[in-house]
């Protein structure tokens, strides 16, 4: 089980740091749920060093990255910096970076092959939007962001991805696919990986499911053979709603 949680902007460096420090609180080596944090990027510096002073193996990732190493791309920051202040993960092509700021399934797959060589698993997000989910579209937009986010991406460690799916009519909107609905995409999700990676690898590579997920719907949807742990948004922001997923998570570790 993984459980990861997307700050997006909220939080200033001070609130950030106390987020973080109540997690990690709570979040000890005897653990097994893997549990990152993505903070703002003014936050990650701070915030690691938070977890490294603590006894917690909570990770840290950020909310994006660009595909360069450095230039002139002002707002931009890289992978390589990331890196220098101890991200573990990367989250990419977020469906708010989709909606507000461009993103297309070509710039996270130059993101999604740049990660690896700055030492960050990347976090893909994939997931349709109400539109094509009303059109039963959803398995062939689903496949399209996969297959175009991981166009070339090799792999030898299954813990090298991530992929979620997060349907954008769930995300901050109260709204939460049925388990049976997570689970069946999940599912198709799993087919492709495997179909791209092989059997072993695609059965072992973690399937997140986002949107609007909290402590009372968190076992039910974690509890899905397909579902190997949630990326929250809202839920993420609180630490007691937080820890109580990774609570659910815990219980139903697999
Ligand atoms: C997200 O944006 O990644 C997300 C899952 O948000 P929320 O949990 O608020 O729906």
């Amino acid at each position: 089980m993984f459980i990861a949680g997307n700050w997006k902007m909220n939080t200033d460096v001070r609130s950030a740091v106390v987020l973080a420090a109540s997690i990690c609180e709570h979040v000890g080596p005897g653990t097994r749920t893997q549990v990152a944090v993505c903070p703002p990027y003014i936050s990650l510096d701070v915030v690691g060093r938070a977890i490294r002073s603590s006894a917690s193996p909570v990770k840290l990732g950020a909310q994006d990255m660009h595909f360069e190493d450095d230039g002139a791309f002002t707002g931009a920051v890289s992978g390589a910096m990331l890196a220098s202040v101890g991200c573990h993960y990367v989250i990419l092509g977020h469906s708010e970076r989709r909606q507000f700021f461009g993103e297309t399934d070509a710039s996270v797959n130059r993101k999604t092959l740049k990660a690896p060589g700055s030492a960050l698993i990347p976090i893909v997000c994939i997931g349709e939007t109400l539109a094509e989910r009303e059109a039963n579209r959803e398995e062939e937009v689903v496949s399209r962001q996969v297959r175009a986010a991981l166009d070339g991406f090799t792999l030898t460690s299954a813990e090298h991805l991530v992929l979620a799916y997060e349907p954008v009519w769930a995300i901050g909107t109260g709204r939460t696919a049925t388990p049976e609905q997570a689970q069946a995409i999940h599912a198709f999700i799993r087919g492709l990986l495997i179909e791209q990676f092989g059997e072993a690898l695609g059965r072992a590579i973690h399937i997140l499911y986002g949107g609007s997920m909290k402590p009372s719907n968190a076992a039910e949807l974690l509890g899905q053979k397909d579902v190997d742990g949630g990326l929250i948004g809202g839920a993420a922001l609180k630490a007691d709603d937080f820890l109580g997923i990774v609570a659910a998570a815990e219980a139903v570790n697999r």
